[in-house]
């Protein structure tokens, strides 16, 4: 669908840009990171392992609460060193009925998802949205912050034809 082209172009703009990424050495993919203790993605100390941004992005969008909604999402922030020496973070999930809300923590630094997922939660198509940083008034902040990503990749397009976004980019973008 149109918003995970989106991300696929936004992450690998980023990644030609600052290649941050590969700065970092990147564990094999596993089920849970190594040292792992508490609670799986419930606890910062066993967060749930997945590969770039992008990746937890798509783990957090298939997510279904216990009432079998799909959630909304944002990240809250970097929460220090995981039990694998990576860098952890938060992202803060509100379920379509806003009955679950929750915090999971997550390692990017993988190679490919968890098969796993937090208790009381289940996996379905990926129909949660959100995004990779703090998204103010989460979550009803979360359609201006699409709007602002949509205004950037259009001035950007603007700027650089050579890379010019995916041709639903705008559609990609929530109505009001
Ligand atoms: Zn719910």
């Amino acid at each position: 669908m149109g918003i995970s082209r989106l991300f696929r172009w936004l992450f690998q703009r980023k990644e030609t840009g600052l290649d941050l990424e590969s700065t970092f050495s990147k564990g094999a993919k596993v089920n849970t990171v190594q040292n792992a203790h508490g609670r799986f993605g419930y606890s910062s100390t066993n967060p749930v392992p997945v590969e770039d941004q992008k990746g937890q992005i798509d783990y957090l969008a298939c997510l279904r609460c216990p009432c079998g909604e799909p959630f909304a999402f944002h990240r809250i922030g970097s929460f220090g060193s995981g039990p694998d020496g990576h860098v952890i973070d938060g992202y803060e999930i509100l379920c379509r009925t806003r009955k679950h809300k929750l915090v999971l923590f997550m390692d990017m630094y993988h190679s490919g998802p968890s098969d796993l997922v937090p208790d009381g939660l289940t996996r379905g198509e990926p129909e949660g949205i959100g995004l990779p940083f703090h998204v103010k008034r989460f979550p009803h902040g979360l359609a201006d912050a699409f709007k602002q990503l949509a205004q950037m990749h259009r001035e950007s397009a603007d700027n650089d034809s050579k890379q010019s976004p995916p041709g639903d980019l705008v559609k990609a973008a929530p109505d009001e």
